[in-house]
């Protein structure tokens, strides 16, 4: 019988709780210092412990993923942890496509995708004396927003990028990516594609709260002036949202375009979950900063069926429980290997 497993993080209670209810085998990778945490679930099977997820990678560990036939479902602890080489070494099947992982890691490859699926983008900025309009400036990799600041001016860019650096949250000779702001309403678009049915399903949407961008808006415009400190974009947590109906024919569009864009670009193509990030302006005209390629945290909220699942199955349908569907159903019908790199 095949299983299911992933790293003890993220949304991994979501994804085994989901496994556990299509009746598999649930497996966790867990750090030493989590165990009694994870302990409290009776949904999980089986724990790995381990002191670091890298560990995933050690013969001792894929041994034991292999004995139960294992599909390892990626996350964002994953993408975060490992390098794209260690996580194409990967020997246990990974879930959907590890290929594409590259290409959310990677600052030009994710331009190059987004551009060949049509997403509309802020505009990137080459130079800080470039900067003409309000822009957002970012560190390599998926830092989760940490140390990301917003200048409107070359010599404010300067100021803020010396603040950061002597504060010791970036350093000197990193290299920063800058691009027009987007203002206007954030939402995050999950989607999932099923290569077994060829289809793409639109999950739903979140709201990611990020401090202390939230915190300064919070505090009256006389008190932000006086403010000296330097806001991030650090995650702290996600709520729900549902959109406007009439901008629903467009989000299919845009999920569409980037199934078929990665199909193009890195095959086997963008199968499973995944995350368009982008925020929606004054004439509803959406702009997007960003792709997850594989289950994002944000489904955590609907951890009991999404309002636009609830459109499509007849039962709750978390993400976790329909990755666990899907691999049940190839599992079942012997095609593993379509949905598993
Ligand atoms: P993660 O890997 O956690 O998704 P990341 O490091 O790749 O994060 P982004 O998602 O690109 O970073 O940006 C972090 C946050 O910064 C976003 O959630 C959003 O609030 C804000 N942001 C990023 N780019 C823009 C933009 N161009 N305009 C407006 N806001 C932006």
């Amino acid at each position: 019988m095949t299983s299911i497993a992933t790293l003890g993080s993220h949304c991994s209670l979501q994804v085994l709780k989901g496994a556990k209810d299509e009746g598999l085998k649930t497996i966790l990778v867990c750090e030493k210092k989590r165990e009694k945490l994870y302990k409290r679930f009776p949904f999980i099977d089986e724990l790995i412990i381990v002191d670091t997820f890298k560990e995933v990678l050690d013969k001792k560990c894929q041994s034991i993923l292999e004995e139960n036939n294992a599909v390892l479902i990626p996350h964002g602890t994953l993408v975060a942890q490992m390098s794209s080489e260690e996580i194409e070494s990967i020997k246990t099947p990974v879930f959907g496509n590890k290929w594409i992982l590259r290409w959310e890691s990677d600052r030009e490859m994710k331009e190059k995708l987004m551009r060949e699926a049509k997403l509309p983008m802020p505009k990137p900025v080459t130079e800080p004396k470039e900067i003409e309009k309000l822009v957002i400036v970012k560190r390599q990799g998926a830092a989760g927003g940490k140390g990301y600041f917003m200048a409107a001016s070359e010599e404010d860019y300067n100021a803020k990028r010396n603040q950061l650096i002597s504060q010791g949250i970036i350093s000197k000779d990193e290299t920063l990516y800058i691009q027009e702001y987007a203002a206007g309403v954030l939402a995050y678009l999950t989607f999932f594609y099923s290569p077994l049915k060829e289809e793409l399903e639109f999950f739903g949407v979140d709201q990611r709260h990020e401090s202390d961008i939230e915190g300064l808006g919070r505090i009256p415009a006389e008190q932000q002036m006086k403010s000296n400190k330097v806001p991030s974009f650090n995650v702290i947590g996600n709520s729900p949202l549902v959109l406007r109906e009439s901008l629903l024919d467009e989000v299919y569009k845009m999920g569409e375009n980037f199934v078929e864009a990665s199909k193009r670009v890195v095959s086997p193509g963008m199968n499973g979950p995944f995350c368009i990030e982008g925020v929606y302006d004054e004439n509803a005209k959406f702009t997007s900063f960003e792709f997850s390629a594989r289950i994002v945290a944000g489904s955590n909220i609907y951890m009991d069926g999404s309002p636009y699942y609830s459109l499509l199955f007849n039962e709750t349908m978390s993400m976790g429980k329909r990755i666990a569907r899907e691999v049940k159903t190839a599992s079942e019908s012997n095609q593993i290997d379509k949905i598993t790199t």
